[in-house]
């Protein structure tokens, strides 16, 4: 099946196949996990689908576990990181009013210092 025009513009793929490099610090058949270019937080990393989904919106009801996978790959992540007892945050944008701005699923990994809570 020949990709989607937005698929085939989508940076997160282009990261995924290579065409745009990155520094993949984790990847196994179902996510890929880099680090996000403008860090918000000391620890900042993107957990990505290697399937392209525009958001959670558009998640099929076979998707459902890859959420949960994604989830296990952020908890893996933070024990390597020291972060497990310290605290981490993970946030998945849905839409343009939460402030989505790349349309492929991907969850922020965030941590390394003291996170408020705003709203
Ligand atoms: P969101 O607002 O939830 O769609 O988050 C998108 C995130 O992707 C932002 O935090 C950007 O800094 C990050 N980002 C955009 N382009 C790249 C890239 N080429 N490599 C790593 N992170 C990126
Ligand atoms: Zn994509």
């Amino acid at each position: 099946m020949s990709p989607s025009k937005s698929q085939a513009d989508c940076i997160f793929c282009k990261i995924i196949s290579g065409e745009i490099p990155s520094q993949i610090v984790y990847q196994d058949e179902d996510i890929v996990v880099f680090p996000d270019i403008n860090p918000a937080t000391p620890v900042h990393l993107l957990i990505i689908t290697r399937k392209h989904i525009p958001s959670l919106a558009h998640m099929a009801e076979a998707d459902t576990p890859l959420v949960g996978k994604m989830v296990k790959v952020a908890n893996k992540l933070a024990r390597e990181q020291g972060l497990s007892e310290k605290g981490y945050r993970l946030t998945i944008n849905s839409g343009a009013e939460a402030g989505q701005v790349v349309p492929h699923l991907h969850m922020h990994f965030m941590g390394g210092r003291d996170l408020r809570w705003v709203h």
